[in-house]
């Protein structure tokens, strides 16, 4: 088997020989041990005849655990300059291709079409760039993409608000998002010493596995989401108060948005952490004909 990338001397080698330069702008903070990096594809559970897609592959640390234990593994990296130095280190990975592309803008669906054709297990694992972590996870979710689940590292802040549960601190309407889309779990915590160079936030590791029906059955998806951001635009308003101050002509439907929560048995002085998933659903369905 060949050398780890993930030790801190070879890393060091590496980014020494092509004179690279760690831009923070692009959220570089790359993993140096091949114990964490192990422990996130574990989380994966990928077999021989699973594909990978990984974001942001960087000198190729992660790229090559998962090459090593999947079918094929296609990475999208946005920094020109890591393109030769990946062809060095992935050279000895067969099963390994680098498409140079942001991907929140590359064509995620024609990519899995085209490079995973007749595999029909494939997962998103990443250490993902700290600047569009929500960006990347939820353009993959709303994009309905043919994939079992995400595994991705991220700050360990936006870890806890994707998991939260309903009357905590951290739940809100990305928690609701994400939740929507799939199971969320925070499955590890990583130290801020296994990075180069050390990111200046903690980090946490999470399994997000796609759902095959949602949880709630709403009659529009869209205007769901819009009363569960517009519910939590100000955390320490009532539900009232945040539907009346921001969905379009709110003000003036007053006496819509109270009989709608009065329909969903939703009390117009409780605050939007305090509701399920299933209490939104309820809700955005009772408003819904008030708004259209
Ligand atoms: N996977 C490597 C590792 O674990 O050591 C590097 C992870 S580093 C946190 C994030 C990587 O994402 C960098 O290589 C960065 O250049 C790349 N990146 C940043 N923004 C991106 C984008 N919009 N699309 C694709 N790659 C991006």
């Amino acid at each position: 088997m060949d050398k780890d990338i993930a030790t801190p001397i070879r890393t060091r080698t590496i980014l020494e020989k092509y004179g690279f330069s760690f831009k923070k702008s692009l959220g570089q903070n790359f993993l140096i041990d091949t114990n964490i990096l192990n422990r996130i594809v574990d989380h994966a559970h990928l077999t021989e005849s699973s594909g990978a897609i990984e974001i942001g592959p960087g000198i190729g640390a992660l790229t090559e655990q998962l090459a090593r234990r999947s079918k094929k593994v296609v990475a999208f990296e946005i920094d020109q300059r890591l393109l030769p130095i990946l062809a060095e280190t992935l050279a000895p990975y067969s099963n390994t291709k680098v498409i140079h592309q942001d991907v929140l803008k590359a064509d995620v669906a024609e990519v899995i079409q085209a490079e995973f054709e007749g595999m029909d297990d494939i997962m998103v694992v990443a250490n993902l760039p700290y600047y569009v972590t929500t960006p990347i996870i939820m353009k993959l979710l709303e994009e309905k993409l043919p994939i079992r689940g995400i595994v991705c590292m991220l700050q360990a802040e936006v870890a806890d608000r994707i998991s939260a549960k309903p009357g905590t601190k951290d739940y809100g309407s990305l928690s609701i998002a994400v939740q929507y889309y799939t199971e969320a779990e925070t499955v590890m915590n990583v130290p801020r010493t296994v990075f180069v160079p050390q990111p200046n936030v903690d980090s946490a590791v999470i399994r997000l596995t796609v759902r095959k029906e949602p949880p709630v059955k709403v009659k529009s998806e869209e205007f769901f989401f819009q009363v569960t951001k517009s519910s939590f635009a100000q955390r320490r308003k009532t539900i009232l108060n945040n539907l009346t101050s921001q969905l379009p002509g709110g003000k003036e439907k007053k006496e819509q948005i109270l009989a709608a929560l009065n329909e969903a048995n939703v009390d117009p002085g409780r605050r939007g952490e305090t509701l399920s998933i299933q209490e939104y659903a309820q809700l955005s369905d009772a408003l819904y004909p008030h708004f259209q």
